[in-house]
């Protein structure tokens, strides 16, 4: 699970979270919507602590990140155990961030064989596994620029998955694909709700959240404004700033 308590985050002078509540139950998919400059990334980042969060709590699972809690006072968690927490949640960009100078099976094992050390033989067995899971069996040889964008953004999914994360991070994972590549990429996606992984994602991809969704979150100037059920936030929003925020995207 993930929870979010009173979440803020500063960029300098500038209020980009200004107080965000969040519960994301394990299992579920929570879509956050919202306009640019609304939070959405910002969210993301501070639950894999891309970013340290200005004032609030971020709980996985029921451990706080990035911080001790002892008698009511909170003490920062060193870079090493930091480190470690961030290795609990995958994540997935608008651009393929994948090493071009390695191939599609060995942008897959970095993580397992340098950060976790395990065994090249076996790193190699469970990331063929991976591939094969989306949907990339006998690419693995290929490198990045050899692959499709929806190709390359499946390889970035193998590998967040290669490090077994208990939540996984999509920021607009199919904003920079061509329209035809769309659908492959929330394929792998769906067979991850199926699987019953804990995830987040950012996308305008409507009909997908509303397919998905277990919750919607709509932001807007770095705080939600509304959430609910897809059905409920999709189809019949309360509020004013995301009615008019889905009569512009729909
Ligand atoms: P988009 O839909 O365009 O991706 P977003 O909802 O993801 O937008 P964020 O990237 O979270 O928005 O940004 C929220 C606000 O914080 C924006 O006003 C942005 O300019 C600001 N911001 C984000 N990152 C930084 C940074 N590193 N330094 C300063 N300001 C930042
Ligand atoms: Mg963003």
């Amino acid at each position: 699970s993930v929870e979010m308590d009173s979440v803020h985050k500063h960029y300098g002078q500038y209020h980009a979270l200004r107080g965000v509540d969040l519960k994301v139950a394990k299992g579920e998919i929570c879509v956050a919507i919202g306009p640019s400059g609304s939070g959405k990334s910002t969210l993301l980042r501070c639950v894999n602590q891309l970013e340290s969060i200005s004032g609030g709590r971020v709980k996985i699972n029921g451990e706080l990140q990035g911080y001790r809690e002892r008698d009511g006072s909170f003490y920062p968690l060193s870079p090493g155990q930091v480190s470690r927490q961030r290795r609990r949640t995958g994540m997935v960009f608008q651009r393929f961030n994948l090493f071009p100078h390695m191939t599609a099976l060995q942008n897959v094992i970095e993580g397992p064989v340098h950060v976790n050390g395990e065994r090249k033989a076996e790193a190699r067995q469970r990331g063929l596994a991976l591939l094969d899971r989306v949907g990339l069996a006998g690419l693995g040889d290929r490198y990045p620029a050899q692959l499709s964008g929806g190709q390359q953004q499946r390889v970035a999914i193998a590998r967040a998955l290669a490090m077994e994360p208990e939540v996984m991070l999509f920021d607009e994972p199919t904003s920079a694909l061509d329209p035809e590549l769309v659908g492959e990429v929330l394929e792998v996606i769906k067979s991850l709700v199926s699987a019953g992984m804990t995830m987040m994602l950012v996308t305008h991809e409507i009909g997908f959240a509303r397919e998905v969704a277990d919750h919607v979150i709509f932001m807007d100037e770095g705080v939600i404004v509304e959430e609910g059920r897809p059905s409920e936030l999709l189809g019949n929003a309360r509020e004013q700033r995301t009615q008019a925020f889905l009569s512009k995207v729909l």
